[in-house]
């Protein structure tokens, strides 16, 4: 099935999918059902069209957070998913907490490249202290696009990084691009219809979404949002 599949007629339907929904939203819930509507579609698609014996091969999951040292880009419905997720589903005082980890991340690496950042290994602010993702339902579309099949190669491949000699990391490169392409026509939906559609750093988007929920008003107005 992999091989004879037509990832532009696949692109199409995606544009056509989130333009539907994209078209008529107004709410930060609408627009964070609608990327959970996105993303229920695209994991149900890796069902049907890829080979299970390839599936059955991806070590990614909760609980391995080899990779959550990489920056991670989100666009700006994605950041409205997470930040709804993380108001219904944390404390105030872990939301607190959140927040702080998050600040810290910012300042860490505010001025670093994808590369510098790898060197640091700072990790992502929503790995928990047992290698979890404390937003694995809701996490971005690039976190899931990530299809190791050897958890012991990427954090060689990450502790090698600064020696220019890091192994290469086996993916199932048909779940990595069918993921890949939700992301990027979902950012040309965003750009057609005029909304922003920058890609923005996980942390910083989701940061100010906490701080002033009312960003999604500007965003829905198709004004560009204050997140840099
Ligand atoms: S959001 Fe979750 S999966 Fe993505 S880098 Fe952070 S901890 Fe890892």
């Amino acid at each position: 099935m992999q091989e004879s599949f037509d990832f532009s007629a696949y692109a199409r339907g995606v544009r056509r999918f989130s333009r539907a929904l994209m078209s008529s939203v107004g709410s930060g819930a609408e627009i964070s059902g609608l990327v959970h509507l996105l993303t229920v579609a695209a994991e149900r698609d890796l069902v049907r069209f890829s080979g299970s014996q390839d599936s059955s091969r991806i070590v990614c999951g909760p609980g391995c957070g080899a990779c959550c040292v990489l920056n991670v880009a989100v666009l700006f419905p994605e950041a409205v998913a997470i930040s709804r997720f993380i108001r219904r589903r944390f404390s105030a005082g872990e939301i607190d907490g959140l927040r702080a980890r998050m600040q810290e991340l910012l300042v860490r690496t505010r001025w670093l490249d994808d590369e510098e950042r790898l060197f640091l290994r700072e990790p992502c602010a929503f790995l928990d202290r047992q290698g979890s993702c404390m937003i694995h339902a809701v996490r971005p579309l690039l976190c899931r696009a990530v299809t190791s099949t050897d958890a012991q190669v990427c954090q060689d491949a990450i502790a090698m990084v600064a020696l220019h000699g890091a192994p290469s990391v086996e993916m199932d490169l048909f779940h990595k691009q069918l993921i890949d392409t939700v992301y990027c026509e979902f950012g040309w939906t965003l750009e057609f219809l005029g909304f922003d559609h920058r890609p923005m750093r996980l942390a910083t988007a989701v940061l100010a979404l906490l701080d002033d929920p009312d960003i999604v008003s500007r965003f829905v107005s198709g004004e560009k949002v204050p997140i840099h």
